[in-house]
């Protein structure tokens, strides 16, 4: 028998974590938004005399992912009643609130060692019977939870939300090859009914159907741009509202994604491809690589493609 979904925790308070809580605090369901603590005090949180233990520095990332939500981009049938069902917090002290939701969604960094040691951690707290999901683009589910318990693994499965989680219908459920069925059959029903989704069965295979085929596309139209020396307005042109597709040009798109979190995605299907043709495909370009490393990530950060103006 599986418990039924009434409270949720977000792990990640990110470009999805957030949005996913937002659609979930929609859909009547309360929410804890957990995040690491950030590292540092800003500028301005050192002018209004913020300490490092400080309750509103400890729980800031989630907390300013609610009020950007909220205040900034509220839904368009926002109530007080929406925000009031998300609780911010932060993973160091609030892990133990875990074991009091009936699903557990990890939306952190794409990076395998990263999701590896949070559910080691997510582990100690779990109670059985609690449903344990990870939003990952592409990595397997197998693999990031195969030092887990094997009930921990029962209750394990991937559901892929797309960008931005508020309008795509479209969500890939994943199961590992250790997921109860009943728990497969549950999430898949529960996603459909409750949070409105169109819901694709996926196999834990490399970015599972809609990332393999949409890492591929964006990755060649990023290599025919610089060398055929397309431009950002010609390529958006061309695969965006012109075609019929007001909101899918390929390099807002990208922005909107998060070039980092592509560029992971890019890397970790790129470690599993065999032969030089493929690798050829999935290697990062070195100008998508720059534009990381000097902080344009896209839409989050006001600059990748296009600048936030
Ligand atoms: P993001 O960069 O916006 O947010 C990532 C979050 O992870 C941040 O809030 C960060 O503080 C947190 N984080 C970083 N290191 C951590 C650690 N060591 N422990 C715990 N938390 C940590 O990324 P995102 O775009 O929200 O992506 C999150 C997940 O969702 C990834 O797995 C990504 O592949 C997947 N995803 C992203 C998109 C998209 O369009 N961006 C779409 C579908 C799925």
């Amino acid at each position: 028998m599986v418990k039924p979904i009434e409270k949720a925790a977000v792990i990640g308070s990110g470009v999805m974590g957030a949005a996913i809580a937002a659609h979930l605090a929609g859909a009547g369901i309360s929410c804890l938004l957990l995040d690491i603590v950030p590292e540092h005090l800003t500028e301005n949180e050192k002018k209004a005399g913020l300490t490092l233990e400080h309750p509103q520095f400890r729980n800031r990332l989630a907390s300013s992912a609610i009020e950007r939500l909220t205040k900034t981009n509220p839904p368009p049938l926002y109530s007080e009643a929406f925000a009031s069902r998300i609780t911010p917090g932060n993973l160091d002290d609030d892990l133990g609130k875990l074991a009091d939701s009936d699903w557990i969604i990890e939306v952190v960094v794409e990076r395998l060692d990263v999701k590896k040691s949070l559910f080691a951690r997510i582990e100690k707290v779990w109670k059985a019977g609690t449903i344990v999901t990870s939003n990952t683009s592409g990595i397997s589910i197998r693999a990031m939870v195969e030092e887990r318990g094997a009930d921990f693994k029962r209750h394990f499965l991937g559901t892929h939300f797309f960008n931005p989680p508020r309008y795509m219908k479209l969500l890939e459920v994943i199961p590992g090859e250790t997921t109860d069925p009943a728990i497969v059959s549950y999430m898949t029903e529960f996603c459909e009914k409750r949070l409105g989704k169109g819901v694709v069965r996926a196999k834990d295979t490399p970015n599972f159907i809609a990332n393999c085929i949409g890492t591929y596309g964006l990755l060649v139209t990023l290599r025919e741009m610089l060398e055929k020396g397309f431009t950002v307005e010609e390529i958006d042109a061309v695969t965006g509202p012109a075609l019929g597709r007001p909101k899918s040009a390929t390099l807002r798109t990208l922005d909107l994604v998060g070039l980092d979190t592509f560029v992971h995605v890019a890397r970790n299907v790129y470690d599993l491809v065999d032969g030089e043709a493929e690798k050829n495909v999935f290697e990062v370009p070195e100008v998508l690589k720059s534009m990381v490393n000097q902080g344009w990530t896209g839409e989050k950060s006001g600059q990748g493609f296009y600048k936030k103006v």
